[in-house]
């Protein structure tokens, strides 16, 4: 194949690798599997760089599966290049970020995108960073988060996520194909949020509906059941410190919680005699979002608790409604 010298194309800021990196389950059970590789064949939908794309069929019954994403964008992650999903734990990247109290960088511009993919690559070649560390600083993440994670990965291979898509014809009612149609001939679920999947959000970790759904899930589990009244924004913290004042408190939350701002915050009520607080957001969203982070991490971690206990948490409920007389 001729085309531009490696070098050149390095310059330019392209991507190139020998082996995809994947998860165990869009490699599919054997490992044997023939990988096709294509040079530059695509742009990565992250960074927009020109990468490596490999393409493979992961087992009988499958479909064909291709890098979606660059090795590096997937390495600055620690994603799987084809699914998107954490390679560690097999869960979007969400989940892990919320649980273990981190946000993701995002560059949003393009250039910015390939500034920065290109950046960090050379800070890997170099050695000056793991990619392990880029993708999770283990060290300052709460031992609970990584608790929840363990019990939530979903690291046994799936191979049902392999199958080929749902026939579009079929849908309509118009597959004339039958039996030889390469695509599946189902009803899919009637929960449609999950199928609007981005591959940006899914990447970066935010409004990632399957991501959502997990954490609520979770959330319940430990019950923390979102109260069914809508008008409800207020979360209660509980088992607070002695003498807590409240801008610690406010630390302690926007550190626990990088995803909630300042302004998502109505205002926070201490209640010193009972050591508690109640925290008031605009929004139902954002009440849901913390709720399900702070059970993700087990509690909140609040400065100056005694023995690194932490506070618990617990919905608001609405004000008794005035009967009538
Ligand atoms: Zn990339
Ligand atoms: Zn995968
Ligand atoms: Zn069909």
């Amino acid at each position: 194949m001729s085309g531009p010298a490696k070098a050149d194309l390095n310059k330019a800021g392209v991507e190139s690798s020998d082996f995809p990196v994947l998860c165990e389950t869009c490699l599919g059970p054997n490992p044997y599997v023939r990988m096709s590789k294509q040079e530059y064949g695509a742009e990565c939908k992250i960074c927009t760089r020109p990468f490596t794309v490999f393409k493979w069929n992961p087992g009988q019954g499958a479909r064909f599966k291709k890098t979606e994403i660059c090795n590096t964008c997937s390495r600055i992650r620690n994603t799987c290049q084809c699914c998107i999903l954490d390679l560690e734990y097999g869960l979007p990247t969400q989940v892990r970020d919320v649980a273990l109290g981190r946000m993701s960088e995002a560059p949003t511009s393009d250039i910015n995108k390939q500034y920065y993919a290109q950046n960090l690559e050379r800070q890997i070649a170099d050695g000056s960073t793991s990619s392990s560390t880029l993708a999770l600083d283990s060290l300052r993440s709460s031992s609970a988060g990584k608790e929840m994670l363990k019990s939530m990965a979903r690291t046994d291979p799936s191979y049902k996520r392999n199958r080929p898509h749902i026939c579009s014809f079929f849908l309509k009612g118009d597959c004339t194909r039958g039996k030889e149609c390469p695509f599946r001939h189902e009803i899919p679920p009637t929960d449609t949020t999950m199928a609007k999947q981005n591959i940006q959000d899914r990447y970066y970790g935010r409004n990632d509906p399957v991501a959502n759904k997990i954490l609520r899930d979770h959330a319940v589990e430990k019950g923390l059941v979102p109260p069914e009244d809508k008008s409800i924004t207020t979360l209660l913290l509980l088992s607070l410190p002695t003498a807590i004042l409240e801008p610690d408190l406010r630390t302690s939350l926007f550190k626990a919680l990088p995803y909630i701002a300042q302004t998502d915050i109505k205002s926070v009520v201490l209640v010193e005699a009972s050591h508690c607080a109640f925290i008031n957001f605009h929004t139902r969203d954002k009440a849901e979002r913390a709720a399900s982070g702070l059970s993700a991490t087990g509690g909140l971690d609040v400065q100056g608790s005694v023995g690194g206990k932490k506070a618990k948490i617990v919905w608001g409920r609405a004000r008794a409604k005035k009967t009538a007389a």
